[in-house]
């Protein structure tokens, strides 16, 4: 929606190809730190969005799911689902991704409820509350650290036997004493009552399951990208990230551009996704002017 904003006013002949319009943003029922916001759900700021978009001439095409996007004799054809096929001399990639799930009961059914993926967005919202973190990695740790501001206790858990973050990360949870880290612990289980979380469940070293009582919990295990359509086509990094130039988002095919989640760009925020690729969409205009 951003980088069609930026591509309509540059009179650019653009239309946003959609498999579901607002993306992760629009499921969110809190939003609190986009800037110039307040009071606005994920649902609302994508309809305002939508609205500023649809004063230009931009196209949307929506539901419209790509299967594949790739060059062929000097363009690019991205081709839909269906097989319907769209030609175009740029291509800017914005298809996000996903917080990878643990699976486990009570999951699916406390998201939003005291289970959240996204330390950035939702800590403040625990102040007070006894937390737990699943995840040993660097976001998993960061999201830990962050926590420990807001909440009381803050426990860590990590299937491994010793954390994965980075050097400095961990010397730091060592000496947050507001951070338990509990290794080889395996999360079965999400509880809660009256609609709430109120617990996780765990098997530890032995094998006993543990019952921790705790208000939030922060799943951190991993991120999905939803790069499959340009597999081949465009490099990737080691998590499946597009990986652009970072003054141009530029990916290593030139004429494809990437924005957002599904890059290597780091911290996935909407504000940051929203810059990100009105960036993109100024640098695409510019290549193409340069392709004249
Ligand atoms: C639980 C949760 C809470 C969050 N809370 C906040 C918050 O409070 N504040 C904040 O700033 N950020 C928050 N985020 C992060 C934020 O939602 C993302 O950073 C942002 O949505 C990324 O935008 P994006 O456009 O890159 O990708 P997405 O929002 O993932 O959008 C991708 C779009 O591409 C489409 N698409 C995907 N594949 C295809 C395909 N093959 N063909 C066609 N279309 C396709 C999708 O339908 C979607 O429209 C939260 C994330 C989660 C999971």
């Amino acid at each position: 929606m951003s980088s069609g904003i930026y591509a309509g006013r540059k009179k650019l002949n653009v239309a946003i190809v959609a498999a579901e319009i607002g993306g992760q943003t629009a499921l969110q029922p809190e939003f609190y730190n986009y800037p110039g916001f307040v009071d606005v759900d994920g649902y609302k700021l994508i309809q305002n969005m939508k609205k500023q978009v649809s004063g230009l001439a931009v196209d949307f095409k929506d539901p419209w799911t790509a299967k594949r996007i790739e060059p062929v004799d000097g363009i690019f054809r991205i081709t839909s689902a269906t097989d319907e096929a769209l030609e175009a001399r740029a291509v800017l990639i914005a298809t996000g991704g996903k917080p990878r799930r643990l699976n486990v009961p009570g999951e699916e059914a406390y998201e939003n409820k005291g289970v959240t993926y996204c330390a950035t967005c939702d800590a403040p919202l625990f102040g007070g509350k006894i937390t737990a973190v699943v995840g040993g990695g660097n976001t998993g740790t960061e999201a830990a650290l962050l926590l420990a501001k807001y909440s009381p206790k803050v426990y860590l858990l990590h299937r491994g036997p010793e954390l994965k973050a980075d050097a400095i990360t961990r010397e730091q949870i060592e000496k947050e004493s507001k951070i338990e880290v509990l290794y080889n612990a395996i999360t079965t289980e999400i509880i809660g009552e009256n609609n709430r979380v109120n617990g996780l469940r765990y098997s530890d070293k032995s094998g006993e399951v543990r019952t921790l009582v705790v208000e939030g919990v922060f799943l951190a295990i991993g991120f999905l990208p939803n790069s499959a359509v340009v597999e081949g086509v465009v490099a990737r990094n080691a998590f499946g990230e597009i990986t652009v130039d970072p003054k141009t988002n530029m990916t290593s095919q030139a004429g494809i551009f990437a924005a957002g989640d599904v890059t290597n760009i780091p911290y996935k925020q909407t504000v940051i996704a929203a810059g990100e690729a009105a960036k993109a969409a100024l640098a695409a205009h510019q290549w193409l002017a340069g392709q004249k």
